[in-house]
């Protein structure tokens, strides 16, 4: 079976963090904590804090949410995670991206405790990465790298084609894969002739957010492909009297690509659902360090 269910894999995950959790409970008494902070109300990221602060409670951890006003002044806000830093019952902090134009998104990564930062946005878990060290790792890259070591267990020697190179998927993800010894390329926009790289890749990891980017043509026989990206389309309706719907797709042509793929991951139902297991998997991991 070629199809790589992160859906599954992160169900696993999660009820392997709940029996944890139970367990340190009974053993210390406490219960990791994550604190998750939003400000404004753009409306996706009301679904994903929503989502978060669920599937926190279902493991069994603490969840605290801050929901602030558009207006929050950064002041404001840095200092509530200085609160939050001190606070005993959090073990991780989240500020929900993007910020209102007027709060430096730096400032607010930054004040966080890098021991509290799950989402591993904060620059001493980003030189730790890089120098090797054990650091909290940005949680989709991280989800990606569990998946890529399920299938193929030993990715050392393999050549890993990373599109794309933001700060929160490509270049984090790009040095999961030189720490696990990839030879690595990353491609981006001014990249010339991506599919020259992508046709010797055994592993092809695409974070780019442009609907089916990736072709079979652009692929090898047996390459693992991990799809990123989430764009929402339109599908005109077969019926002309019907309206469009929209769905969700990846940065893969997933139906061009699964035949000669060794493995593939669907949008929905492959990264996606990595994220917030691997968030709780960060918490974890915070709690442990204190604890
Ligand atoms: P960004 O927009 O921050 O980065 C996109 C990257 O793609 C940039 O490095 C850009 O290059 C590169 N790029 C843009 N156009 C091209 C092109 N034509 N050819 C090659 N490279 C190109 O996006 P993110 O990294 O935040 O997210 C990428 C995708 O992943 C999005 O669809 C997003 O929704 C999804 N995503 C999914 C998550 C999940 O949980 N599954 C979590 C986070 C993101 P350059 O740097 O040169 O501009």
């Amino acid at each position: 079976m070629n199809i790589i269910d992160g859906k599954k894999f992160a169900e696993n995950l999660r009820k392997k963090i709940a029996e944890e959790v139970e367990e340190l409970k009974d053993r210390t008494g406490k219960v990791p904590g994550l604190a998750v902070v939003l400000v404004g109300n753009d409306p996706a990221s009301q679904v994903y804090v929503a989502n978060k602060a669920k599937q926190t409670k279902e493991v069994g951890m603490n969840s605290y949410e801050h929901v602030l006003t558009a207006d929050t002044s950064q002041k404001d806000l840095l200092h509530i995670i200085k609160n939050l830093n001190a606070n005993e019952n959090v073990h991780g902090i989240l500020v929900q991206l993007p910020l209102p134009k007027h709060i430096s998104e730096d400032a607010v990564i930054n004040a966080i405790s890098p021991e509290k930062d799950v989402d591993g946005f904060h620059v001493v878990n980003r030189g730790r990465l890089i120098t090797g060290q054990d650091a909290l790792v940005p949680c989709t890259p991280l989800g990606c790298l569990m998946l890529l070591k399920d299938r193929l267990f030993n990715l050392e020697g393999l050549h890993a084609v990373v599109i794309g190179r933001s700060n929160i998927v490509g270049k984090p993800m790009a040095q999961l894969l030189l720490n696990e010894g990839c030879t690595v390329t990353v491609c981006h926009s001014k990249t010339k002739d991506i599919k020259s790289h992508t046709q010797k890749a055994d592993i092809i990891v695409v974070a780019v957010g442009k609907p089916n980017m990736l072709e079979a043509e652009w692929i090898k026989e047996g390459a693992t492909i991990i799809d990123v990206g989430i764009n929402r389309v339109t599908v005109q309706a077969e019926n002309s009297n019907e309206s469009p719907t929209t769905k969700l797709v990846g940065d893969v042509n997933f139906n061009s690509c699964k035949e000669k793929a060794g493995g593939i991951t669907p949008v929905p139902g492959g990264v996606g659902p990595m994220t917030i297991a691997c968030l709780l998997s960060n918490t974890l991991k915070a709690f442990k360090a204190g604890n």
